[in-house]
């Protein structure tokens, strides 16, 4: 299938041509003409699927061939992301796609200064894409108006609601007028998100693409088992033998990211953490660095990491296994996405053998194990627990930099999140 039967203006295949795409990809090719016919949409779709351009390319469509409310343009369309990276990134996707049409544009997240968005939206915008904090920022200044929203966009609305923007996302739906048409994003369905896809979604079109929970098959995964305190010196080695020039690296915290980042250093690895602690500044820097390789390593947190799109990435490491099975997948997640083919290794000490077991469970499939020679693990060392694992007091979440809001997420979250399982996807 091409992208010229799918009913996209001239303009818009001029642009997605311009990025060298000829087909669409499947969440791509059911989202587009759904999207299209004007209705609401519930899409199971992870983050490599294309799904960005999914709902990107037939709201710019549907915006260029209606015309705006006469006036100042109002904001015509609105994209919620869970963290800045995503809106960073949607907003790129915005503009590239958009490029040869004439509407504007603008992405407003915090950790940045307010005034240069303020100036932005006064000087008219169609469509914003923003994270819900520095948006309800906006809403209480008065310096944004939400009621000439047409599409709404909820884009990975299941990290959303992990990073407690349950009660921000409701305090914006509350702002949007009732008739407008509603798209909502998420890679797995727990009931909390079933929940607001029932409040929000009138009889959406149902598209769900590869199965939910399984990791791409185009990623070869494998697991190195090594000692607690022989995993650096491991990696060090895995990087120089394979001469990997770029590998994103995740660890459970920030402390863990800035402290491997630093080993690396040592051994003489050029490598840069991004986590929830860096300023925006220090994670766009860093994120540079590393697409145009002048770092080799990027450090990375769950959280921060999320959303990343990094073209090509060859190599992905669990420097430590995740405490949620599902971050494993979003993790691989970063590495052989559209056609490329990844290799996503993990390396696992004693004390994560369950951990490891929740993600074969989740997977449905034992990971092939494969000893590395000198860094066979010594069988007398005991496991030990995991700070911040699965029976502590909360998910060890960096919250990504976003600011917290008090109450945001309701009563219970963080509190054993590991029981909280999302549930299975309904079909
Ligand atoms: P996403 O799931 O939206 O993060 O997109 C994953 C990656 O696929 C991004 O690097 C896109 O630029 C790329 N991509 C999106 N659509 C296509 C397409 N139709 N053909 C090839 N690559 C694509």
């Amino acid at each position: 299938m091409s992208f010229d039967t799918l009913g996209l203006s001239a303009e818009i295949l001029r642009a997605i041509s311009e990025q060298g795409y000829t087909d669409p990809t499947p969440v791509q090719a059911q989202a587009i003409p759904a999207v299209l016919l004007g209705g609401d949409l519930l899409a199971g779709a992870q983050t490599g699927t294309g799904k960005t351009a999914g709902f990107t390319l037939p709201l710019l469509q549907r915006l260029s061939s209606t015309p705006a409310p006469k006036g100042r343009r109002p904001v015509r369309a609105l994209i919620l992301t869970p963290t800045r990276e995503l809106a960073a990134q949607v907003a790129e996707s915005v503009s590239t796609y958009g490029k040869h049409l004439p509407l504007r544009s603008a992405v407003i997240f915090g950790g940045v200064k307010i005034g240069p968005q303020i100036n932005k939206l006064r000087s008219g915008v169609d469509i914003l894409i923003a994270t819900p904090g520095r948006l309800l920022d906006h809403v209480q200044q008065g310096t944004l108006d939400l009621s000439q929203v047409e599409i709404l966009v909820l884009d990975e609305a299941d990290r959303m609601l992990d990073m407690g923007f349950l009660r921000d996302i409701r305090k914006i739906l509350a702002l949007l007028p009732k008739g407008r048409q509603n798209l909502l994003f998420s890679a797995t369905f727990s009931n909390e998100i079933k929940r607001l896809a029932d409040g929000l979604l009138n009889k959406p079109a149902l598209i769900e693409v590869a199965r939910r929970n399984t990791a791409s098959e185009r990623v070869a995964q494998v697991v190195h088992p090594v000692d607690r305190e022989r995993k650096r010196e491991l990696l060090s080695y895995l990087i120089g033998n394979g001469n990997w020039q770029q590998v994103l690296v995740f660890t459970r915290t920030k402390h863990g990211a800035n402290r491997l980042t630093k080993q690396l250093e040592q051994d003489g690895i050029s490598a840069a953490a991004i986590h929830g602690n860096k300023s925006q500044a220090a994670r766009t820097r860093a994120l540079a660095d590393f697409k145009k390789g002048s770092i080799r390593v990027l450090v990375a947190t769950d959280i921060a990491a999320r959303g990343l799109d990094i073209d090509q990435l060859p190599h992905v490491v669990n420097f430590e296994l995740p405490n949620v099975p599902e971050d494993y997948v979003h993790r691989i997640g970063r590495t052989g996405r559209a056609g490329n083919e990844g290799e996503a290794m993990s390396l696992v000490c004693v004390d994560e053998h369950k951990l490891l077991r929740d993600i074969e469970r989740l997977l449905k499939r034992e990971i092939p194990k494969e000893v590395i020679d000198g860094f066979a693990p010594d069988s007398s060392i005991k496991a030990e627990p995991i700070p911040n694992g699965r029976n502590g007091a909360g998910r060890g979440r960096s919250g990504g930099g976003q600011r917290s809001r008090a109450g945001a997420g309701g009563a219970g979250r963080g509190q054993g999140g590991g029981g909280r399982r999302r549930s299975a996807v309904p079909a």
